[in-house]
């Protein structure tokens, strides 16, 4: 049986992360919520500096909004640590600041999937669920060689099926070494299989096929949108206005897409291309300087401290920054 073989590996092989040891589900939330969008490694600091700061469930849900967003920066998807809190206020509201122990309760919950449901609830409560992620859906479809396009949702059930009927005890270990496998070993490209503890029983390994699996038929490609931004500038202060609650980087703080009215000094920025997942922005940048200063304009170390910044802006903002800079120097040799 495969699943002997890897609780055995996953024993011998798991890398020790701080969230699962614990076996808490607060962490295991925040962490599979921020792996979504990261690298395991990557997102370790951005965990720890986010459960310092709001340690359990009740903290979260008394979190200020722009703070909230700020700690996120970096992470990108802001929507999704909005539905963190929402989660958090529901469950402070119905769960007396606790989660519910069951998959099924855990999915009613805003911005809990059904992979995020089952790894809280295996991993936390030791439910005997699935957490069926992108790791375990490849290493399914190249253990039992499933050539099915796995971003059909019928493939997907049958991936998913093919999980539940293997789930074993202790399903907090099963469930995480399966993760593990597709982490460490199973991974997408050059998979390693002669260090893989199911290679014996591995279909895809046999027919010397691994590396073509699973399939993905191609995605649509990306809509290129060609946006001009125009970044206010009066002395050392930068004009700064929330988005639009709708769209893309809604409601966080971003720079104008007008003309200000009367223009000192114009400089052109670097041009920048940002990637979303369906959009690509072709950006412009327009730094205009200005004399008259309205509301909204925010000094370099008030940026860096208090606003979030959406990684899109960054490459203007730190051009911006170098010219506010420049130009002081210029002024004050004068
Ligand atoms: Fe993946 Fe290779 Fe192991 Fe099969 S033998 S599960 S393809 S790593």
């Amino acid at each position: 049986m495969f699943q002997e073989e890897l609780l055995r590996w996953y024993k011998q092989n798991a890398r020790k992360l701080v969230f699962r040891q614990k076996k808490e589900a607060y962490s295991i939330w925040v962490s599979e919520i921020m792996a979504q969008q990261t690298r395991i490694e990557a997102m370790l600091p951005y965990f720890e500096r986010f459960i310092e700061r709001y340690p359990n469930l009740k903290s979260l849900a008394q979190a200020e909004d722009d703070d909230l967003v700020k700690i996120w920066q970096g992470l990108g998807y802001y929507n999704r640590v909005r539905n963190m809190k929402r989660c958090a206020i529901q469950c402070v509201e119905q769960f007396q600041g606790q989660f519910p122990k069951t998959k099924k309760e855990l999915c009613k919950l805003p911005g809990i999937g059904e992979y995020t449901a089952g790894a809280i609830a295996s991993i936390a409560f030791d439910e005997k669920v699935s957490a069926v992620d992108g790791n375990v859906i490849r290493v399914f479809s190249r253990f039992y060689h499933i050539t099915d396009d796995v971003s059909q949702m019928s493939t997907k059930k049958k991936i998913t099926e093919l999980v539940d009927a293997s789930l074993t005890e202790p399903i907090s270990d099963y469930n995480q070494a399966l993760m593990e496998l597709g982490a460490l070993v199973c991974i997408p490209k050059n998979p390693r299989c002669t260090a893989c503890p199911i290679q014996k029983e591995c279909q895809s390994y046999a027919y010397g096929d691994a590396d073509s699996l699973p399939v993905l038929a191609k995605k649509k490609p990306r809509r290129v949108e060609n946006p001009t931004f125009y970044i206010w500038v009066c002395q050392d202060k930068i004009h700064l206005k929330k988005r639009s609650q709708k769209g893309l980087l809604a409601g966080l703080f971003g720079f104008d897409e007008t003309l200000p009215e009367a223009v000192e000094e114009k400089r052109s920025l670097e041009p920048y291309t940002h990637i979303f997942s369906h959009v690509e922005w072709h950006m412009k940048g327009i730094v205009c300087f200005v004399k008259e200063k309205s509301e909204d304009f925010y000094s370099l170390s008030q940026i860096h401290d208090k606003v979030s910044i959406p990684s899109a802006f960054q490459p203007f903002l730190k051009q911006t920054e170098k010219i506010i800079k420049e130009r002081e120097k210029c002024q004050k040799s004068l």
